[in-house]
């Protein structure tokens, strides 16, 4: 394996190589950064291609929530992929949000996009998704903000990449928004404009993030109860796939938002080929807090006090569980330092459940072997 570059590959190289092949690549976010190692391990295992990735409010150049700027996860990312020997991934910035769409919104935006490639990112998602005008006469007009600071960031990014490959996603419809009639969902005519448009401005993504019935983070009844997520629509989601394809646009559909979704669900109703890019977080970080709990109790029971104490009125009216669960992402900046010395064993398990975990979602996202084919495409 000497020779073999175990740098991060360009995400344009796996989406083209993995786009009609009823496949979907797993995007895991390691968000506290232990589950790496067996997240690498689980891929490669299974020979599947494997897309790593943080937020911008994980992993701005502060640290985000994380604690971890662009370079820093970049290089640790990298390290993990040499120590484990894996070749086929990506690093890739999820949500690049721009929530405002004002020059210095756009300007910090550049900013954060270059420092991410200075890191070494290969994959890059603009969100500009919230720049929704309701008051717009037409579907163009309604998206015209979001085509347009898509479209800005877009060109920063091909004119910084410099003639290299990269992945580009981008989003239409935020998701997990609800109005008084539930989840807001996009539509397939939605997707059309809003790639027509961005193709026209030379922009061309491989993959669109849609409302498609997913939230981010954990699902919780009524009561404050953790739940299985069943709400994404599946239907919907082949639709627009369909428009996209009828519209002779070459892009797929990412799927956020998958915390909670069964298994089994995913392997056997998903439609693989039309998703090719699925995002598992939340989950990663579940499992590390329940291993907290038996393998470093006073570290949890801090974390756990520390969110509480911080985030109880946020979350007023939720059941403690429900505030932990939704805010105890930002204890990971916090706890840094005790969460990155626990004990070996600790980090053992981590790295083994994170194995198992990530098998079970490769093999629910078909994904066994598609390194292989990304392989052979770069011939
Ligand atoms: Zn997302």
């Amino acid at each position: 394996m000497s020779d073999v570059d175990l740098g991060p590959k360009s995400g344009a190289l796996l989406f083209n190589s993995l786009k009609d092949k009823n496949s979907i690549i797993l995007a895991a976010n390691p968000r506290i950064a232990l589950v790496s190692k067996g997240i690498f391990q689980a891929a490669k295992d299974m020979d599947a291609a494997l897309i790593v990735e943080l937020a911008r409010s994980e992993c701005d150049l502060k640290g985000g929530y994380t604690g971890l700027n662009p370079a820093e996860f970049s290089r640790r990312t990298n390290e993990t992929a040499r120590e484990v020997g894996f070749d086929i991934w990506a690093l890739h910035a999820d949500h690049i949000g721009i929530k405002k769409g004002t020059p210095e919104d756009i300007e910090g935006t550049k900013e954060l996009v270059s420092g991410q490639i200075d890191a070494g990112f290969t994959s890059f998602a603009i969100d500009a998704s919230h720049l929704f005008n309701f008051q717009g006469g037409d579907l163009r007009e309604e998206l015209a903000d979001n085509i347009n600071a898509t479209t800005e960031v877009g060109r920063h990014i091909e004119e910084k990449m410099a003639g290299r490959g990269y992945g580009l996603e981008v989003e239409v419809g935020e998701i997990g928004r609800e109005d008084e009639s539930g989840r807001v969902l996009t539509s397939p005519e939605e997707g059309v404009t809003f790639i027509t448009a961005l193709n026209e401005n030379g922009i061309k993504p491989h993959v669109l993030a849609i409302a498609n019935g997913s939230a981010h983070g954990n699902t919780y009844d009524a009561e404050g109860n953790l739940i299985e997520q069943v709400s994404i629509d599946i239907p919907r989601t082949m639709a627009v796939a369909k428009a996209l394809r009828d519209h002779n646009l070459d892009v797929r559909i990412a799927q956020h938002g998958i915390t909670g979704t069964p298994r089994d669900l995913i392997h056997n109703y998903f439609p693989h080929g039309d998703v090719v890019k699925g995002n598992v977080a939340t989950f990663y970080q579940n499992m590390v807090w329940d291993l907290f709990k038996v393998y470093e109790p006073e570290l949890y029971s801090d974390i756990w006090n520390w969110t509480l104490e911080n985030y109880r009125e946020q979350g007023k009216g939720k059941s403690d569980n429900e505030v932990f669960g939704k805010f105890s992402k930002m204890a990971i900046k916090q706890f840094f330092d005790r969460i990155y010395s626990v004990g070996e064993d600790t980090k053992q398990a981590i790295t083994a459940l994170a194995y198992a975990e990530t098998l079970v979602f490769l093999k629910a996202f078909n994904a066994g072997g598609t390194a292989q084919i990304v392989r052979d495409s770069m011939k």
